[in-house]
C-alpha cells in the first residue's frame, strides 16, 4: 500500500511520500505552552494549532499520518518578485478549490479513500513536526525542514488516515553546518532567536498578512518591523536563501514561469497601493489568495515598501492613498511619508492633519511629523 501511494502522489505531482504514526505531536503542544506569549493568538484562535497536534482530533480513526512533500523551486522567480513576494506564495501552494494545488490534495484524498481509507486533513496540522517524524528531512535552526538533497523550499502536508502504514525512521541528525550563523544574521527583525525556535510576531512573513487580519493576532504592524520588512509585501525568504543547504538549489538554472513573468510587474507596490476592488480580486487574488482576502491589507504592505523605498517620487501617490476610505491606507500611506521624509512630505502631512478625522490615522500622523 505503501509503495501505491508512494507512487499515485508522484504520478499527480508531487515529489516525495512520507509515512509516520498518529501519535499525538507533544514536542509541539510542550513548545506551544512554553512559548505561550508569542503562539497563544494562533493557537487558541484561528488554527487551533494544540488542538490538532493530535492526529485523532482530526481524524478520530487515524492510525497514520501520510506527509507529502512538493518542490516549489522548479520554475525561475522573476527578478521584479524577488524580495517582494516569498517563493512559497509564488508557487501557491494552497489548498484552494479550484486551484492546482488544491486539486492535487482531492486526488489525493479520493485515492485514499478509494483504497478504503477515512482521511482527515486540516491545513493547520503540524506539517513540519510530522515530516520529520516520516523521516522525510530535518529541522534546520532557521525552524524549515530541510530535505536531503533538496533543501528547504518544500511545502508540506500531513494527511491523517485510518489504515495502519509502515512508519519511516526519522531522519534524526541535524542537517546544520558546524557553527553556522547564517539564518539569524539574515533575519532583520530577531525574530529567529535561538536556533529552532522563531517568534512570529516579530516575524516578517507573518506581519505580512497577519496583523489586523487573523483573529486575535495584533491589530497593526510595529513600528520597527515595519522599517524592518524593506521591500517585502507578502512572505518573507531571507532566512532561507541564506542557508548553506540551499545554496545549490539557487545556483540551478531553472525555467521562467510564464505567469510569474506576465504577473510581475503587475505586483509593483505603486500598482497595488492605488489599486480598486476590480485588480485585486482579478489580478492580485490570482496569485496571493492563502491568507489575505481584503485589499487593504495588501495596500498596506505596498504602503510600508514605499516608505522603505525613501523614493520621494512616490509622495505625491501616498498624498492621493491618505484620502483613501479606509483608514489603514490612509494610516500606513501616513506612516511611509514621514518615513521618506522631506519638505514635500511634512507639508503634505500637515495639510492632511487638518481634515483627518479618524483618531488613529491622526496619531499616525502627528508620529510621522515628529520625525522631521
Ligand atoms: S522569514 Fe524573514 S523575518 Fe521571518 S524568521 Fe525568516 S528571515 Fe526572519
Ligand atoms: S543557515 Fe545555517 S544554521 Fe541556519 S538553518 Fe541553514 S545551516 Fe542551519
Amino acid at each position: 500500500m505503501e509503495q501505491e501511494i508512494r507512487e499515485y502522489a508522484l504520478e499527480i505531482g508531487f515529489d516525495n511520500v512520507g509515512f509516520t504514526t498518529a501519535d499525538p505531536f507533544t514536542q509541539l503542544t510542550e513548545a506551544l505552552e512554553e512559548r505561550k506569549e508569542g503562539y497563544s493568538w494562533v493557537s487558541n484562535r484561528l488554527l487551533q494549532l494544540a488542538n490538532v497536534a493530535d492526529p485523532c482530533n482530526v481524524l478520530p480513526s487515524a492510525r497514520s499520518v501520510i506527509v507529502l512533500i512538493y518542490d516549489y523551486h522548479k520554475q525561475a522567480f522573476p527578478e521584479k518578485l524577488i524580495g517582494r513576494i516569498g517563493k512559497a506564495y509564488q508557487s501557491r501552494l494552497y489548498p484552494g478549490k479550484k486551484r492546482l494545488f488544491g486539486s492535487r490534495l482531492r486526488l489525493m484524498r479520493d485515492f485514499l479513500g478509494a483504497k478504503g481509507m477515512e482521511v482527515g486533513y486540516r491545513p493547520a496540522m503540524p506539517e513540519r513536526q510530522a515530516a520529520v517524524r516520516a523521516g522525510v528531512g530535518s529541522f534546520g535552526c532557521n525552524t524549515f525542514v530541510h530535505e536531503p538533497g533538496r533543501g528547504s523550499y518544500i511545502g508540506i502536508v500531513a494527511m491523517a488516515v485510518s489504515a495502519e502504514l509502515e512508519p519511516a525512521a526519522a531522519v534524526s541528525e541535524t542537517r546544520c553546518f558546524d557553527d553556522c550563523r547564517r539564518c539569524f544574521e539574515a533575519c532583520p527583525t530577531g525574530a529567529l532567536y535561538e536556533p529552532y525556535k522563531m517568534n512570529p510576531l516579530q516575524c516578517i512573513a507573518f506581519n505580512t498578512y497577519g496583523p489586523g487580519n487573523f483573529p486575535g493576532a495584533p491589530e497593526d504592524i510595529p513600528i520597527e518591523i515595519r522599517e524592518k520588512m524593506g521591500s517585502w509585501i507578502y512572505g518573507c525568504d531571507l532566512c532561507q536563501d541564506a542557508c548553506p543547504m540551499n545554496q545549490k538549489r539557487l545556483k540551478q538554472t531553472l525555467v521562467p514561469d510564464a505567469y510569474l513573468e506576465e504577473i510581475a510587474p503587475k505586483m509593483d507596490p505603486k500598482v497595488l497601493l492605488a489599486m480598486d476592488d476590480n485588480y485585486f480580486q482579478e489580478t492580485v487574488q490570482q496569485l496571493l489568495y492563502g491568507y489575505i482576502w481584503e485589499k487593504k491589507f495588501l495596500q498596506r504592505n505596498a504602503a510600508i515598501a514605499l516608505g522603505n523605498s525613501g523614493d520621494e517620487g512616490v509622495v505625491n501617490l501616498l498624498a492621493t492613498t491618505m484620502e483613501d476610505p479606509e483608514e489603514m491606507v490612509r494610516q500606513y500611506s501616513a506612516w511611509a511619508i514621514g518615513r521618506i521624509g522631506g519638505n514635500k512630505s511634512k507639508n503634505v502631512l500637515e495639510l492632511k492633519a487638518k481634515n483627518e478625522t479618524s483618531e488613529k490615522v491622526k496619531a499616525e500622523i502627528a508620529y510621522a511629523l515628529e520625525s522631521f
